[in-house]
């Protein structure tokens, strides 16, 4: 199914909902647009203006850390405004509360929403209903999607495997509840990964899950064989409407990744894992921490692709490849300005009245603007 709601008349990204109906060539201009942004957290100023003036909302309905946490950092490393909004809403009132909330925040000029929503489909109702000037990101929502966290897992593939024609994956757990589960496989299976396996209990399995373009074990020693990329998820207990396990302890028995069974895969397979990781119940500490983790170059990773993503649903990325950090922006009108050191001064600024002479730029409480 194309989702023509996400792309543009030219057929650039406009929303980022889903990995469904997105083109290869797109994501692999997700992935390219995001290499570019990687090495700016290494440098001292890790500012770049592309999204300056523009005003993003965090619209959280539902608890994140590490993703409500880098879509900030992204957003601020574009020079974006970003408000972070926390917002605790009862099941019911959803719909009609939803929608009041969203024609608020549209009053107060904002440009972009990026929005978690324990509902599948809340990002595409926001994505629908909302003033056409505004993107949205869906950060999350309900079992549906997580297309950042697929993205940022592809980034982090790529980085190590270089090439996914070859490699087979395993992703392991709780399929049934997991929406990160969903956007890997599509994005997996769009870049054209020689296989995606899905290992779990037939209990944590969606009806004819093979239909998503996977093949199915239900069992860890066997299904880990030949697997470069090893997938791990959390047991969504909070989703979990009745009992579909014995135990915690039985679970880790039979699906717990654990340095002995991490041994059937390939010698050279990653461990990722989307976080927040249940150390003894899905994952063996030993692992999660152990030399074939990649869990924590994947949130790193999020800011770049986050930053990506963004960028290009504004349509002020810079091409793949033409960007090579901080101190030359193709097309950047300021870019000609940009002193050696990448310290910057922005014409029409509103702190551009109080620069000192020698254009050092400062942004009251901005710690990454001084040299
Ligand atoms: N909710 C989890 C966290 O905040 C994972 C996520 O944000 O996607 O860490
Ligand atoms: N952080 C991911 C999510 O928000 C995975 C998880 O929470 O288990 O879906």
């Amino acid at each position: 199914m194309t989702d023509n709601l996400q792309l543009n008349a030219e057929g650039k990204l406009k929303h980022f909902l889903t990995i469904e109906g997105l083109s290869k060539a797109l994501l692999t201009e997700i992935l390219d647009t995001a290499e570019s942004f990687a090495g700016m957290s290494e440098h001292q100023v890790k500012k770049v203006p592309l999204l300056r003036g523009k005003t993003i909302v965090n619209l959280f309905f539902e608890n994140s850390t590490r993703t409500r946490t880098t879509f900030e950092l992204a957003a601020t490393r574009l020079s974006a405004d970003v408000i972070n909004m926390n917002i605790a809403t009862s099941a019911t009132s959803k719909g009609e509360s939803l929608l009041d909330t969203i024609r608020n925040l549209e009053a107060m000029f904002v440009d972009m929403f990026v929005v978690r929503h324990a509902l599948s489909g809340a990002a595409h109702f926001i994505a629908q209903q909302t003033a056409p000037h505004i993107s949205v990101i869906n950060a999350g929502d309900g079992q549906h999607a997580h297309p950042t966290q697929a993205m940022l897992d592809m980034f982090t593939i790529r980085q190590i495997k270089r090439d996914f024609s070859s490699l087979r994956v395993a992703i392991i757990g709780d399929i049934l509840h997991s929406r990160v589960a969903r956007s890997e496989i599509q994005a997996l299976n769009t870049l054209g990964a020689a296989e995606v396996r899905v290992i779990a209990p037939k209990t944590l399995l969606p009806a004819h899950v093979e239909s998503l373009g996977v093949n199915v074990s239900h069992n860890l020693t066997e299904g880990l064989k030949d697997i470069d990329v090893v997938m791990m998820l959390r047991l969504q207990k909070e989703r979990m409407s009745s009992a579909l396990l014995p135990s915690e302890s039985e679970y880790f028995k039979c699906f717990g990744l654990t340095e002995e069974k991490l041994k059937i895969a390939k010698p050279d397979a990653i461990v990722m894992h989307p976080g927040p990781i249940n150390r003894g119940v899905e994952i063996d500490s030993k692992v999660a921490d152990g030399p074939q983790s990649v869990i924590l170059k994947q949130v790193s990773n999020g800011i770049a692709v986050r930053m990506a993503v963004m960028a290009m649903a504004m349509q002020t990325a810079p091409a793949p490849g033409r960007f090579s950090g901080i101190h030359t922006i193709p097309g950047d009108r300021h870019a000609g300005s940009l002193p050696a050191g990448g310290i910057h001064t922005i014409p029409g600024d509103r702190h551009a009245g109080s620069l000192p002479a020698n254009g050092i730029h400062t942004i009251p409480g901005d710690k990454s603007g001084v040299a």
